[in-house]
């Protein structure tokens, strides 16, 4: 019985070295310590055995049975390790992998500048107004400053929808609209989409403006210069300099014009400012007391002043873009990038 016991061992140990998975190495202690197991077969045995015999043999099989729990464990862990490695590498995820974008429509350069300006200017207590892009002859041009006979409408390039009728040449009757409905003091920026029979590589005949005014007691030439100063330097970048020009518009007085040093060459000169070292940004001045006159404010009481800007030529400085049609092609390639 000592031999067939010893034997009995040796085939167990053997068995659950060649165990290579778990359900296999279960299958081995079924086998042999189960109900029906070798090692039970064996101990049916006992019962012929002399007394003496019988605690010497029992001491065998309790041996054999720890021998096999203990070396049943170390295969066990063993196996146990396997899997999780096997299940590891099998499930390894590259966490440095970049993750998949969802495709979203992203806003226009047009739009991003526009809502770039207007935020600028919220921070300095300025309303958003609109007014409408078929606009009547009065609002467009005559409380502006612009008699019917003025050569300023030459300038404007208008289209006619009927004598009385135009598309919007510019944002500026924002103004007389605001002006007409509320009392000073009033602080406004009017982003707009205006109409002029232009078209070449430089102009579209579709392009945007943001205007701005301000109407209070005692505004002078000097806070317009240092409003819009502020504004240059908060959208295009701290220390940028700024000059203001001469210049003439029919609803102001005085007018200016206003530069900025070249935000390509920082001044040394380039193609995009014709070498000057300057780019004219927008144009501005102190509301002419004629166009109170026409929404009945008192030009003995108030002063304001009013700018404007072309939203497609600040974006092109903005981004680097240098041909105007991109903004109106639709090109997906294009738009994506802002
Ligand atoms: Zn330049």
């Amino acid at each position: 019985m000592k031999e067939q016991l010893q034997a009995l061992q040796q085939e167990a140990l053997a068995a659950l070295d060649q165990a290579d998975n778990l359900k296999s190495l279960q299958d081995v202690r079924v086998r042999i310590l189960g109900k029906k197991g070798a090692l039970t077969d064996i101990m049916k045995g006992m019962r012929d055995l002399s007394p003496e015999e019988r605690p010497i043999v029992g001491a065998l099989v309790n041996q054999l049975k720890d021998d096999f729990e203990t070396s049943f464990s170390a295969r066990q862990q063993e196996l146990q390790q396997r899997a999780i490695a096997a299940r590891l590498a099998s499930e390894t995820l590259d966490v440095t992998l970049p993750g998949r974008r969802r495709v979203t429509g992203s806003l226009h350069p047009v739009t991003l500048v526009a809502d770039e300006i207007v935020e600028i200017f919220s921070r300095l207590g300025f309303s958003v107004a609109e007014g409408p892009e078929i606009e009547q002859d009065f609002y467009n041009f005559e409380a502006l400053n612009i008699p019917k006979d003025h050569p300023a409408r030459d300038m404007q390039d208008t289209f006619y929808i009927s004598e009385d009728l135009v598309l919007r040449t510019h944002t500026s009757p924002v103004q007389i609209r605001t002006m007409l409905k509320h009392d000073p003091p009033i602080r406004i920026i009017a982003p707009g989409t205006v109409y002029r029979r232009d078209s070449d590589l430089t102009h579209s005949p579709m392009f945007h403006q943001i205007e701005g005014f301000l109407v209070d007691h005692k505004v002078t030439f000097g806070d317009l210069k240092g409003i819009l100063t502020h504004f240059l330097n908060e959208f295009f970048g701290t220390g940028l300099e700024v000059r203001f020009r001469p210049s003439f518009f029919p609803f102001t007085e005085p007018s200016a014009e206003v530069d900025i040093a070249c935000v390509i060459c920082g001044g040394s000169g380039c193609r995009v400012c014709g070498r000057t070292g300057w780019l004219e940004i927008l144009g501005c001045g102190m509301i002419d007391p004629a166009v109170f006159d026409s929404v009945n404010y008192d030009p003995e009481q108030y002063s304001g002043f009013a700018f404007g800007m072309g939203l497609e030529r600040i974006a092109m400085l903005k981004y680097g873009v240098n041909d105007l049609r991109l903004f109106f092609e639709n090109d997906l390639r294009f738009l994506k990038q802002f």
